[in-house]
């Protein structure tokens, strides 16, 4: 695994999606193999297998501080290329840090984050009252399946238990369920397990753009090969058909459990 330090130049980026984002760090030790940023990372110029590596940058709440007073408030998300709590944010703390200065603020924020690392930061949350979201990505319940697809993420276990815990604390709650993996999400019993522990949940499909594809192409060639050919059906040949059913099994769920759906597919 290599570590680097590195100073950023800027820290709140224009997201498209409205508001801005925020990465206190570049790679992901968590590894997915479904995960879109193996292809962005190349783009900008990181050649290291994804997973393998960490950028720091430890000026990150240094930056922020003055952005913050130069630029319009708007809801922050953390992150995009990377995970704001993957294994090194307990030892080097930059998503804590950034946080302080969002809250001294009162900016809204929104995280995103498959560890229940999550919850060393609850004293901060509690200071941003109701303007801020805390998410987690669940694609699969199944142990064995979560190892291979997600190997340095923590537990499902660890995640829904994080969840609950926060849901506890009064915070505003959401789980993202993507990329939906056929064979690996089973949705019915996701909602039954989110249930009580969620103010929402978001979906989203798989982005087989080509790049975005080999990773988990590779790994189901690797572990799962008799469902490699069926990934071939549905995305290759019958996605539109796939994502209607998907739709609909969504919103008779979302209606059934009494739990908000957002569909972005
Ligand atoms: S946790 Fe997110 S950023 Fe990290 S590897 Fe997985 S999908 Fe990528």
């Amino acid at each position: 695994m290599k570590i680097r330090f590195i100073k950023a130049k800027s820290i709140l980026t224009r997201s498209k999606f409205g508001g801005y984002t925020l990465n206190p760090y570049i790679g992901c030790l968590h590894g997915c193999v479904y995960c879109y940023n193996q292809h962005f990372i190349k783009k900008i110029g990181r050649e290291e297998k994804w997973g393998n590596f960490l950028e720091i940058k430890l000026n990150a709440p240094e930056v922020l501080e003055k952005e913050i007073t130069e630029k319009e408030k708007e809801e922050v998300f953390f992150s995009t290329i990377t995970d704001p709590y993957n294994p090194l944010e307990k030892q080097y703390q930059i998503t804590r840090e950034c946080l302080k200065i969002l809250a001294k603020y009162q900016w809204p924020v929104s995280i995103l984050t498959k560890s229940d690392l999550v919850l060393k930061d609850l004293d901060i949350f509690k200071k941003f009252y109701s303007f801020i979201k805390i998410g987690f990505t669940i694609t699969t319940l199944n142990k064995r399946s979560q190892m291979i697809l997600e190997p340095g993420a923590s537990s499902i276990e660890k995640r829904i238990e994080a969840l609950k815990k926060l849901k506890k604390a009064g915070l505003s709650t959401y789980a993202f369920i993507g990329p939906i993996l056929p064979y690996f999400t089973n949705l019915k019993q996701i909602f039954g397990i989110l249930k009580n522990k969620v103010d929402r949940i978001w979906f989203d499909t798989l982005n087989t753009k080509k790049e975005n594809w080999q990773g988990l192409e590779k790994a189901l060639k690797l572990h799962f090969p008799k469902i490699l050919s069926e990934y071939k059906k549905i995305f290759f040949e019958n996605r539109r058909k796939y994502e209607n059913q998907l739709k609909e099994e969504i919103e008779f769920l979302g209606k059934y459990f009494k739990i908000p759906v957002k569909i972005t597919f």
